[in-house]
């Protein structure tokens, strides 16, 4: 059944699951969280992952209060050998992250292979904190345990599009979250 208000990404159909007020709300409450953890910190550097997280990141760091530094990174990932598994390769982390507060901005995180491969190479530069922030997780697919410390929505094991996030390269435009509808 179509309510009318589903929509077609390429070549599938999605329905609309989490509306730009819930979205705007929701990231509200995340900044005042991360102005009141971050309060003390000096210069906090949000890093975003792009290309999905640059809508949240732009609203989130928008609603900050504190002064912070943001910048973007590129998440390469390919696979690796047998022995070194899926490898990450990090583009534009060229800053120098000894003793900062380092925030990551993530748009969802699904298996968790990502920042599961990236966090131990942040890791590796000794910043002074690393947090993790997500505005999306889908606690049903994790294959690895990841500490996200800020979430926005815990969603079920659907894939979705919408504000930031892609379909086929599609749909990032969408001021608003849908999931797939599978009939
Ligand atoms: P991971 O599985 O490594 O945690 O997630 C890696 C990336 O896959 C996410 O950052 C996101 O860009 C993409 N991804 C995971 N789930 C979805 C989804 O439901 N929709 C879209 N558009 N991208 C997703
Ligand atoms: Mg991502
Ligand atoms: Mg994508």
């Amino acid at each position: 059944m179509d309510n009318g208000q589903g929509i077609q990404v390429h070549d599938k159909r999605f329905e609309p699951y989490i509306s730009a007020e819930r979205l705007h709300a929701r990231i509200r409450e995340m900044a005042a969280e991360l102005d009141k953890r971050l309060g003390a910190a000096d210069r906090p550097l949000f890093l975003a992952i792009l290309n999905g997280a640059f809508v949240f990141a732009a609203d989130l760091f928008r609603a900050l209060t504190i002064p912070a530094e943001i910048s973007f990174i590129k998440l390469v990932s390919y696979k690796g050998t047998r022995s070194t598994g899926q490898v990450i390769t990090a583009i534009g982390l060229d800053m120098d992250l000894f003793d900062r507060t380092v925030v990551i901005v993530e748009d969802i995180v699904d298996t968790g292979n990502t920042l599961h491969a990236f966090l131990p190479q942040l890791e590796h530069r000794h910043p002074r904190a690393l947090l993790t922030v997500s505005l999306l997780m889908k606690p049903d697919a994790a294959v690895h345990p990841v500490p996200v410390d800020i979430y926005g929505f815990s969603i079920p094991n659907v894939f979705v599009v919408g504000y930031g996030l892609d379909y086929d390269g599609l749909g990032r435009n969408l001021p608003a979250i849908y999931r797939e509808t599978v009939s």
